[in-house]
């Protein structure tokens, strides 16, 4: 279903400069659509962030591929996301061959996706608490993707990253962030880029911006 509006979501992102071709495979083989509420089901392949309940969204899929080309993914790479929504990032991952461990601290928002991944069989370690802390027990990672806006990237994400690895966030204020991905180049050392003009929903923890 819906494959016609998948393939010409990949054209638009394409236009908008994503090259990785296995990042556009990726979105033109995951069903958005299953993603997103069922009330706004024929919005699912605008290249738009949409409501997901509890005030969250699911991000806009320039956003998911930009950050995802970003991250430079390799078959196999295991990847830790913090602020799992709606699944649809974690999908995207795993249909690149990625073994992905995912936390999200709303557990509405984290029984409804467990509850998803189970019906569609998508295997992912989901987790339910504050993702700023990180998961340390499958530490350290290829690759970190947070999404969900901080004011600075959590020492303890930088710690779990592994040497050569990349870590991909919004950083800035609540209004307005750039994405900063980081190459972990030694034990404490990084290097890295920003891309201005991204919003995303705040990060919210121990790390990250205080629970209003
Ligand atoms: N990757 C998601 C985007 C969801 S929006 C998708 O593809 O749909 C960001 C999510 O981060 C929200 O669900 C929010 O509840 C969650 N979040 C915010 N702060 C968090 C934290 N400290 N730990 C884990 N999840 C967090």
């Amino acid at each position: 279903m819906y494959e016609a509006e998948r393939e010409e979501l990949v054209e638009i992102l394409q236009s908008k400069g994503i090259k990785d071709e296995n990042v556009l495979r990726a979105i033109k083989k995951v069903e958005r659509h299953k993603f997103v509420p069922e009330t706004i089901l024929f919005h699912a392949y605008l290249d738009k962030a949409l409501p997901i309940g509890d005030n969250q969204t699911i991000s806009q899929p320039y956003t998911v591929a930009f950050m995802t080309e970003a991250l430079a993914i390799q078959k196999g790479d295991k990847v830790l996301e913090i602020g799992t929504g709606s699944g649809y990032q974690a999908a995207i991952l795993l249909e690149m061959g990625c073994e992905v461990y995912s936390i999200e601290r709303i557990s509405n928002i984290y029984n409804r996706t467990l509850k998803l991944f189970d019906q569609m069989r998508l295997r992912a370690a989901l987790r339910c608490s504050d993702g700023t802390i990180g998961w340390s027990d499958y530490a350290p990672y290829d690759k970190i993707i947070v999404t969900a806006a901080g004011p600075s990237v959590p020492n303890a994400l930088k710690r779990q990253l592994k040497v050569g690895g990349k870590l991909v966030m919004p950083v800035g204020e609540k209004s307005s962030q750039s994405l900063v991905v980081l190459t972990k180049t030694g034990e404490d050392e990084f290097e890295a880029v920003s891309h201005p003009n991204f919003l995303f929903v705040p990060l919210i923890g121990h790390e990250g911006w205080e629970k209003k």
